[in-house]
């Protein structure tokens, strides 16, 4: 897998410098000085404290070589998909925000944005898996299971995440913390609007947090999401609603 070998690069530079570049012409909702800046204080204040990565992100036109990447564009090019992160051809992990597809599925751009953020800081090639039994895995991904819980910072909603606790399948003392809006009292629990990606005796498939969020997944182009990918690459995408499902 080259482009495994090439993302041997990829965390060099410490903090991480994560180039955001605008390529929609799409009205983000929100100007992308002020939206890269809440996504920087967000990613500051709750996430990093958790999670231990430090990152820097900057507006610009282009990306130095050493830079991650995190680019707007108007329309998804993975049918489905709201946003995603990969790797580029130089190993550099990149997520991709498809700004008029988020917005025609009634969802926030900045939403979309801070759900790739999180998850590819932690996992820029969807390759991590939690053990919790067994025969069970779950996805390393910080949003899916809180993905439709948002707050604010600065005025601009953000996406819930869930904590490393998330993963631990053991008896934590009572007040442990396993998402940043509390609201989940379990490891691999979920919101209502959450999902989850589970890899049983090597077979992956979504749970759901409630019976809707199960009826708005079937509807949702399953093109390009993780489960799909995970057989020939990494990519973890975060899907936009209204489409027929393509795996079990
Ligand atoms: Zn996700």
């Amino acid at each position: 897998m080259k482009k495994i070998v090439r993302a041997a690069q990829a965390r060099r530079i410490n903090p991480v410098r994560i180039a955001c570049i605008n390529k929609a012409e799409t009205d983000l909702g929100v100007p992308l000085a002020r939206l890269t800046a809440a996504l920087q204080k967000c990613y500051d204040k709750y996430f990093l404290p958790v999670w231990g990565y430090p990152v820097k992100l900057y507006n610009t036109r282009k990306a130095k070589p050493s830079d991650w990447q995190f680019i707007y564009f108007d329309n998804a090019d993975q049918a489905g998909a709201l946003g995603y992160h990969d790797l580029t051809e130089k190993g550099q992990p990149i997520s991709k925000i498809f700004v008029k597809t988020t917005l025609d599925d009634n969802q926030l751009v900045s939403v979309t944005a801070c759900h790739e953020l999180f998850e590819m800081v932690i996992d820029p090639i969807a390759n991590l898996w939690a053990q919790a039994t067994n025969r069970t895995e779950y996805a390393y991904e910080m949003c899916d299971p809180v993905e439709e819980d948002t707050f604010k910072v600065d005025g601009i909603e953000m996406s819930n995440f869930v904590h490393p606790s998330w993963f631990e399948p053991f008896k934590h003392p009572p007040g442990t913390k396993f998402d940043h809006l509390g609201r989940l009292k379990k490891p691999f629990s979920m919101t209502k609007g959450g999902y989850v990606i589970i890899r049983r005796n090597g077979r992956v498939k979504e749970e759901f947090g409630s019976p809707a969020k199960a009826k708005r997944f079937a509807k949702e182009d399953r093109r390009g999401h993780r489960s799909e990918f995970r057989k020939s690459r990494g990519l973890h995408i975060r899907l936009k609603k209204g489409q027929k499902p393509r795996t079990a």
